[in-house]
This record gives structure tokens, sequence and C-alpha cells, in this order.
């Protein structure tokens, strides 16, 4: 496969096009942003590791029956996937209770919920992804209800998959966020990244954050957090 013109540029990766129509390469940065582009920074290395370990959950959770978008890990920092239609939807699954949803609701973060949650918001920069329920996604035709049934019942089984996964390796899922793509036949697909950008990782013994909260809340360590990540992930 031939990497043609950049397709995109957004905060974290870009896309390439290639001469199979059906294809796109992504390319992971180093470049990290927080609050909605408000803080910027680079995280050495975060490229590699987001790239790596994005493929390496991706790839599993493709053997567990979840369709995805992965197809081929190209190099340390690229990888062919399928060319799909983003859903413009980001898809947060919580587990433990963290960040906006402790600041939005007002109880203390670390609350081990007895299920899952989910939410949706709308993936617009420009409106600063506004939360929205289904009923405001069907309105404003962002999917259509078989869609979101999809893209529910995919999200639950992927968040079953991880945190078994996470456990093994001394990790809690706290939660992860979720992009899904429609593919040129209409297949709805696991798109996006799943990685230390993307999910909040806290080590099940110290609680140690080993995620982009290090970053956000600058409490040092960043480079490390991601590599340990990688490390336990990888093995
Ligand atoms: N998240 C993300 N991209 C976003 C917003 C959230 O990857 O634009 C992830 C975030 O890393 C965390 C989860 O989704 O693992 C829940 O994030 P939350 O809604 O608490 O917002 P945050 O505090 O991360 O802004």
């Amino acid at each position: 496969m031939e990497k043609r013109e950049q397709l995109y540029e957004g905060k974290a990766k870009k896309v390439y096009a290639t001469d199979d129509p059906r294809y796109v390469i992504v390319s992971y940065k180093d470049d990290a942003t927080a609050f909605n582009g408000l803080k910027k920074g680079t995280i050495a290395g975060k490229g590699v590791i987001n790239n790596r370990v994005t493929n390496y959950l991706m790839a599993m959770l493709e053997k567990k029956g979840i369709p995805t978008h992965f197809v081929q890990e190209l190099n340390d920092r690229e990888t062919l996937v399928k060319k799909v239609q983003i859903v413009p939807l980001e898809v947060i699954v919580r587990n433990i209770s963290a960040g906006h949803f402790a600041s939005r609701y007002g109880v203390e973060e670390g609350i081990v919920f007895e299920n899952p949650t989910i939410e949706f918001s709308y993936k617009c920069d420009a409106l600063d992804d506004p939360l929205l329920n289904e009923y405001h996604a069907l309105a404003l035709k962002l999917a259509t209800r078989e869609e979101i049934d999809i893209i529910k019942a995919l999200s639950f089984q992927i968040n079953e998959e991880l945190k078994a996964f996470f456990k093994a390796v001394n990790v809690d899922l706290v939660d992860f966020k979720l992009e899904f793509g429609k593919t040129a036949d209409g297949e709805i697909v696991l798109a996006d990244e799943i990685s230390p950008d993307t999910c909040r990782f806290w080590d099940s013994i110290t609680h140690e954050k080993l995620d982009k909260d290090r970053f956000r809340r600058d409490l040092g360590g960043v480079e490390d957090a991601y590599s340990e990540m990688m490390k336990r992930i990888l093995g």
C-alpha cells in the first residue's frame, strides 16, 4: 500500500490517503492537548506508544469478535486502517467516578459503580463537544436508532473485555472514550484510538494515575506513565 497525500491533521494524529480508496494511514504525533486545545504540549514518545497500544488492543478486541478499523501496523507511528466515516459522537464509558463525572455531579473521584455508565458528546470542537442524549443525537441526525443501539452494545462489550484485560496487568480501567466509524458497506466499526490519551488508568494497588491526567493536572512523570502502560499492555 502506497502512502499518498495528507487528508487531515487532528490534534494527535494525521491521516493520509493510500492508493486504495478503501484504506487510509494514520500517523500518531507526540503533540498533546487538553481542555479542548487550551493546554498544549508534547509528550516525548507518545505517538509511538499510542500507536502500538491502540493496535494491540484493537487486535485483541477483533479476536473477541468486536469489529474495528484496524488493518495493519506499518511502523512505530503509522497504521493502515479501513477508511470510515466517523460517527460524530464521543462515547464515554465509566466504571469509577472521575473527571467530568465527578465535577458535573459534585461527587469525589474513585467511587466504584455497580454498573458501568455510558454517555455521548457531540464531536464538535467549535461547541466544545457538548454532552447529549440519544434523542438529541437522533434529532441532529448524527446516527440512526439502529446505529446508536449497535454503538451502545459494542461499547459495553468492549468495556467488559478491556476491564478484564487491564485487571490482569494490575490496572483499574476508570473510564474511556470511544469513537465509531461507518465503512463503505455501512458496517459500524470501532475507530480512532484506545490509549493513555483516551482512557483513565489507575494502578490497582497504589491507585497511581497512569494516563493523560498527569499532563492535564501537571502531575509530572507523564512520559514514564505512558511507558509503564505500554510495558504492562505489550508485556
Ligand atoms: N476523553 C477523551 N477525549 C475527550 C474527552 C474525554 O479521550 O475529548 C476521555 C478521557 O481521557 C477520560 C474519559 O474520556 O478517560 C472521560 O473523560 P471526562 O468526561 O471525565 O472528561 P475529561 O475530564 O477527560 O475532560
